[in-house]
């Protein structure tokens, strides 16, 4: 067991090293336990190599993990029994149906009453109307639910899911996000998710660590992503040219597109505003724009003129 407040997930230095590419640069990064932690980053950025180093499945070139207490090191599974995880293509025994599939996953955690948590996970899942149906036959939304009532069958302490809700349509995708949303709150479990949707992450409203190219660039919880986001007020007018003069001569510093990140014209667009009617030029619009996290996103790995 991990003591009271040490973190679930502690990674210290960690590197992996393939040839010509450095898949996880130097990563350290804590999550605690009921914590939602989502790894974000474009294709590429490392989230996989990451996870299969938690789980045990490849070697790190260097540094160090824990996970529940337990020093990671590939092979080493004693933090299984408590983890779930899913990785890698969503698979099943195509021929068997999803109750049998489950099943079976029952009986290899060695669970106690196995036909109850199979039941319960079908309904948690929402997979009723497909249990009796071969995994071969199910939609790849479907398909990956199953592999999610797997990975949940034994109510684990700590879920590890890369790319979860890749398939999904958005009612699943919703759905899912109230399962690990929920597992968090309720039961305590700790997520640790990787996505490329960025929009996905935010909505989880967990802790988020930007990664690229195999180095961890950013780390936020929901306060302070919105301190680093860029705001600006956007000025509408129909003449732009004389407005950006105007707003320049009244100390302002317009970019491209009469946008206005001066703090002032952010706390009182009235004076924005005012000083355009008084100098006789006609405003449109007078809107704060907020970056997203996307935009964020892209700003902060340098992919923003993409
Ligand atoms: P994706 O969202 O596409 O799955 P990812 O963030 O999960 O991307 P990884 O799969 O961890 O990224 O890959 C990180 C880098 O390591 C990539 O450049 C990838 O090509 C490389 N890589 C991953 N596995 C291997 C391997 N077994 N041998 C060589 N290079 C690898």
């Amino acid at each position: 067991m991990n003591s009271a407040g040490a973190p679930v997930i502690e990674v210290c230095g960690l590197t992996k090293r393939y040839p010509g590419v450095l898949a996880v640069d130097d990563v350290d990064l804590s999550v605690h336990a009921g914590q939602i932690y989502a790894l974000l980053g474009l294709n590429g950025a490392g989230k996989t190599t990451l996870i299969r180093i938690l789980l045990g499945m490849i070697a790190p070139t260097g540094g160090s993990a824990r996970v529940l207490g337990a020093a990671v090191s590939a092979g080493q599974r004693s933090a299984w029994a408590r983890t779930g995880y899913l990785v890698e293509a969503p698979a099943a025994y195509p021929e068997l149906t999803v109750r049998e599939n489950l099943h079976l996953y029952a009986r290899l955690r060695r669970l106690q009453h196995p036909g109850q948590h199979v039941e319960d996970i079908i309904e948690r899942l929402a997979l009723t109307a497909y249990a009796a149906r071969r995994a071969r036959t199910l939609s790849m939304g479907n398909l990956q639910r199953l592999v999610l009532a797997k990975a949940l069958i034994h109510s684990p302490d700590l879920l590890i899911l890369d790319e979860p809700v890749n398939g999904l349509d958005p009612a699943g995708v919703v759905e899912i996000r109230a399962l690990l949303t929920g597992l968090a709150r309720e039961h305590g479990t700790t997520v640790l998710i990787s996505s490329h949707l960025l929009a996905e992450v935010a909505r989880l409203n967990g802790r988020i660590a930007i990664l690229h190219q195999g180095r961890l660039l950013a780390e936020h919880d929901a306060t302070s992503l919105d301190q680093h986001r860029h705001r600006h007020l956007h000025v509408c007018t129909r003449d732009d040219a004389t407005a950006g003069r105007v707003l320049r001569d009244h100390g302002y510093h317009p970019e491209p597109g009469l946008l206005l990140a001066d703090a002032r014209a952010l706390a009182r667009p009235e004076e924005v505003a005012a000083i355009l009617i008084e100098a006789g030029v006609p405003l449109t619009e007078l809107r704060p724009v907020e970056e997203d996290l996307e935009a964020y996103f892209l700003r902060i790995v340098g992919a923003d003129h993409a």
